[in-house]
């Protein structure tokens, strides 16, 4: 892998490899990457990736190459703190609760003390603390060379770091900003690499359609409100009315929220434009916002010149009136239509020019309104092509049985050269795939009950290191209740650890203590590195289809059927299968690791896919029979 790795640099050219678990692939493109010399940017899918591979990969190849080489690692601008924007937290003095003042009072504190910025230092404020948005900047409201605080800003010193440095490692969040110009002053490095190497770039097709999408929420319309209010009575107290007018954007905003309520789609509602019935009454309170905004737009014209910060206001008010202006558009153009029927999408001609379907998140505090194109890897390959560097893909994950080519087509890039390193673990020996006899049907109505019933006494043989994956929070609940079930029943009381009971973090350093059952929805295993004994036993529920109601999924299957393409096989399957893939790979994570897979669903016998979905996993040893799952854990193989 390092020689194909170190070819692909020399011709600049584009190399996707796939490397099993265990391969060192890490160190596979590093090695080379260094030796080649150039400016070297690696990006990772997940951010306890990005600080591995800095802080431990890089720095022992460093050290053990004798290289002089500079490394920096480079995270999204939330991460860091904002000088700026701390200040007027300070200023305007008004919290909404006591404990978000305890939470300023903490990062003032570490302002003064820290090098980085980087909020990942200060524990004591989690990460999830409401006073963040207060105290970090997003691209609108940072003022960039304007600001007076630019010195000594986290921000432009990670940055700067970044740019003198021969090595950076960021993350896809990040590089994906950059490659669809969402944030102009990374420009200034990420494209003056030599070569690139995207880790985990199963990740890519999904973060490329968020970032090539666009959108508004209700939340930037809420921080907008504040920001205007903060800064006007700041900076040009008797300049406007500037607080009727934030409290009229988050008046609008609220009515907003309402209207969506009352036309049925409450929390957890993700629905396509087209799908929504109630268009004209979302119109109205769209158009209700925008004229708040146009108010406010009014009173900052009126001060400009006054403060720099104020001033940085018009163009923020003005990207987000043109988003929103763009849904204005796209409900007109819906007026008088009903909401378009699932079931006659095929054949329709508007749906086969469709690139970006228009769908609505409503959520616990608030609502998104997205714009997705459909086939993200056209605007990623877009980008790929304007680039002369060398671009190493890489993961564990990338085939579909052995075939690169749904992952080329979702990337966009069909020619690229590709190569495969399979895990140098002995799955036959190291690992058993169970699938029980008869297999549950996830249409029973005691599907759940079905899967804790079938997994028991595999768990109670492993005693316990168990991670149950299911597809829906609902059935999470129903398993942990019937697990619990058993365990009182055969009098082996294991540590049951839900989902939703607790933080991911708390349940998973629980679970590292031994002998625990956890169960999760199928989300929860992505990341999650738990090696050894702890955890011996994986089962999943069920094939990991996305929701076929979900309006990207949906849209996306629309658009595909329309071209004539099969959305299933190219699709579907190939996502499903990524995700299965990455759930087992948390199974064997080292030579001496062992352990039980078990997938509970009879689709995997019963149709033609479940040979294809079996093709693409290790090459476990299988049984059917009880009896030597159980002995597995009597007399362990590894
Ligand atoms: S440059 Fe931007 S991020 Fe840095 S302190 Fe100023 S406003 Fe904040």
């Amino acid at each position: 892998m390092a020689l194909a790795v170190f070819d692909a640099i020399a011709e600049r050219g584009t190399l996707i490899a796939e490397a099993g678990t265990g391969t060192g692939k890490t160190f596979a493109y590093l090695v080379p990457a260094l030796l080649a010399g150039g400016k070297v940017l690696v990006s990772t899918g997940t951010r306890t990736l990005q600080d591995q591979v800095f802080a431990k990969d890089l720095a022992t190849l460093i050290r053990a190459l004798g290289l002089r080489i500079d490394a920096a690692l480079l995270k999204g601008r939330q991460n860091y703190l904002c000088l700026q924007r701390l200040a007027l937290a300070q200023a305007e003095g008004r919290l909404p609760s006591r404990q978000e003042a305890t939470h300023l009072r903490a990062i003032v504190r570490f302002a003064q003390v820290t090098a980085s910025g980087d909020r990942a230092e200060l524990a004591e404020v989690p990460e999830s603390a409401a006073i963040w948005p207060l105290v970090t900047s997003t691209r609108e409201n940072c003022l960039g060379q304007e600001c007076p605080q630019v010195e000594e800003c986290f921000v432009y010193r990670a940055r700067r770091a970044a740019q003198a440095a021969d090595i950076v490692v960021v993350n896809h969040h990040l590089f994906l900003a950059d490659l669809a110009l969402r944030d102009d002053s990374v420009r200034d490095f990420l494209p003056a690499s030599d070569t690139v190497v995207l880790d985990e770039a199963h990740q890519l097709p999904k973060i490329a359609a968020d970032f090539f999408g666009t959108g508004w929420s209700l939340a930037q319309l809420a921080d907008l409100a504040q920001d205007a209010r903060a800064l006007g009575l700041a900076k040009a107290a008797g300049g406007a009315a500037w607080v009727p007018l934030s409290q009229g954007i988050e008046a609008a905003a609220r009515n907003l929220r309402l209207l969506l309520a009352e036309s049925g789609l409450g929390i957890g509602t993700r629905i396509a434009l087209d799908r929504c019935a109630a268009r004209s009454t979302l119109r109205r309170g769209i158009a209700g916002v925008d004229e708040t905004l146009v108010a406010l737009a009014g009173a900052v014209k009126a001060n400009a010149g006054r403060d720099v910060e104020l001033d940085a206001l018009a163009p923020r008010l003005a990207a987000l009136r043109s988003e929103i202006a763009t849904w204005i558009a796209a409900l007109d153009e819906h007026a008088g239509q009903g909401p378009a029927d699932p079931a006659a999408d095929e054949g329709e001609e508007a749906e086969e020019t469709e690139q970006r379907v228009r769908w609505i998140a409503v959520t616990a505090h608030g609502a998104q309104f997205h714009a997705t194109p459909l086939a993200p890897g056209e605007a990623f390959a877009r980008a790929r092509a304007q680039q002369a560097q060398a671009w190493i893909l890489t993961s564990a994950t990338l085939t579909l049985a052995g075939s690169f080519a749904p992952f080329l087509a979702e990337i966009g890039l069909p020619q690229a050269r590709t190569e495969r390193w399979e895990s140098p673990f002995d799955f036959q020996k190291q690992a058993l795939l169970y699938l029980p006899r008869p297999l549950p049907s996830p249409l029973e109505r005691d599907f759940p009950e079905r899967v804790a019933d079938a997994v028991w006494p595999v768990i109670a043989a492993a005693g316990g290191r168990a991670f149950v994956l299911c597809s829906t929070l609902r059935a999470v609940e129903r398993v942990a209740a019937r697990l619990k079930e058993l365990m009182g029943r055969d009098g082996l009381v294991l540590p049951l650890l839900v989902q939703g009971t607790s933080t991911r973090r708390a349940l998973l350093d629980e679970f590292r203590r031994g002998n625990a059952v956890l169960v999760g929805s199928v989300s929860f295993w992505e990341g999650i590195d738990v090696r050894g004994e702890a955890l011996s036993v994986v089962a999943i529920d069920k094939l990991p289809f996305a929701p076929p109601d979900d309006p990207v999924v949906e849209a996306r299957i629309r658009r595909l059927k329309a071209l004539g393409r099969n959305p299933f096989l190219e699709y579907q399957l190939p996502e499903a299968v990524t995700l299965l893939k990455q759930g087992v790979g948390r199974l064997i994570r080292d030579e001496r690791d062992h352990g039980v897979l078990m997938i509970l669903d009879e689709r995997l016998l019963g149709r033609p896919y479940g040979r294809t979905v079996l093709a693409s996993l290790p090459a476990f040893a299988r049984t059917r029979d009880e009896d030597v799952a159980r002995a597995f854990f009597a007399a362990p193989a590894a």
